[in-house]
């Protein structure tokens, strides 16, 4: 499957042209095609905070810096059984069950996987991704027999970037866990950060290794500087600078599961539901350590944009459009997750002005 090269990538993320709203509009075509106007819900659950012991620089869970978040160890069963009872009601389609810790041990998964069966026992419909750190194949494979659908592990960028971010484990350390996920028979959500310092180049390359790896999901993070943190200085991207970003990762990635994650509402502002436009998911009712809208003001929001959520009926399985989101609008159904070269839009201009308005399918 061809994609944007890494130039191509580059020289859109780098211009002011094609205008950003052009670049949406081409992303909208591609994401429109693949998941029509529904947006899924995914609400995350921190089932462990903080104390962790690696030293992500973005991170406010880690046990190495000063943050003011509040710490606790992993939740109780019944605590986790209640919170996804809470998002099965709320519509969603995934329940995140994400710890601050290095890796997946046995420890934890002894704790762990009995729930995460008590989950799936109750809820079959709703799928569970678990986010644990680094796994091994006995630990995937634990996983994946006691009825997680997903792993999530983030690249979070460029190779070349990373150890700017940490250094107590590898990005390569974190593309091998995705292999194992994958051979585990995991689905796989990785994505990462942007706004933390990285180069055009890096975004691209990122985007370009998540490619490669033939992740299934995508959730990018906008990075909302972490008081305490080592990068808590760091300038945030403007709103134009981040829906250009989540355009460029919508046309590398024609069909993925895309997912506007962390500081959606902070560094979008105003113009937060233009993201829908690109992305087909989001995480709603807050993140790990930070405040989200809310489910009720991303509904209205979903709603606005003419969008509507795709939930799954907990009894039936079966597919129901939230009648509270979106006037009616004629179905067509999700298209085919398969992709070609005609996912590819564009011919990138090299963004000289005369050039910036054709931005066709080729
Ligand atoms: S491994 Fe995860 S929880 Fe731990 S410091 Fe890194 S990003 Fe934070």
């Amino acid at each position: 499957m061809k994609t944007l090269s890494r130039d191509e990538i580059v020289d859109l993320l780098s211009a002011d042209r094609p205008h950003f709203l052009e670049l949406l509009e081409e992303a909208r075509k591609m994401r429109e095609k693949h998941y029509d106007r529904f947006v899924t819900i995914h609400i995350l659950s921190n089932a462990k905070s903080g104390r962790c012991s690696e030293d992500c620089g973005f991170c406010s869970q880690s046990a190495r810096y000063s943050t003011a978040i509040e710490t606790y160890p992993l939740l109780k069963p019944e605590t986790l059984l209640e919170q996804a009872s809470n998002a099965a009601a709320a519509g969603a389609e995934k329940f995140c069950i994400v710890t601050a810790t290095r890796a997946a041990t046995r420890p934890l998964l002894d704790k762990l996987c009995p729930t995460i069966s008590t989950i799936k026992k109750t809820f079959p419909h709703l799928k569970i991704c678990t986010s644990l750190g680094l796994l091994t194949p006995e630990a995937a494979q634990r996983l994946k027999e006691a009825g997680a659908d997903r792993y999530n592990h983030n690249l979070e960028t460029s190779e070349r970037f990373f150890p700017n971010l940490v250094t107590t484990h590898s990005w390569t350390d974190r593309v091998r866990s995705v292999e194992i996920a994958k051979t585990a028979g995991l689905e796989t959500c990785c994505g990462g950060l942007v706004g933390i310092g990285e180069t055009k180049e890096d975004i691209a390359d990122w985007l370009l290794a998540l490619h490669r790896l033939d992740v299934d999901s995508i959730p990018i993070n906008l990075f909302d500087p972490r008081p305490g943190t080592p990068y808590a200085s760091v300038r945030p991207l403007s709103a134009t600078e981040a829906l250009r970003i989540l355009a460029l990762a919508r046309l590398v990635h024609p069909h993925r599961d895309i997912r506007c994650a962390g500081g959606r509402e902070k560094i979008l502002g105003p113009l937060q539901p233009l993201a829908l436009f690109a992305v087909n998911s989001i995480f709603s009712n807050g993140y790990l350590t930070t405040p989200g809208q809310g489910l009720a003001a991303d509904r209205e929001m979903i709603r606005a944009v003419g969008y509507q959520i795709r939930e799954i009926r907990e009894k039936s399985g079966s597919e129901r459009i939230d009648e509270n989101t979106a006037a009616p609008f004629p179905k067509t159904g999700l298209q085919s997750t398969s992709t070609s070269s005609s996912d590819r839009p564009l011919k990138t201009a090299k963004t000289r002005p005369e050039q910036a308005t054709s931005l066709r399918s080729s």
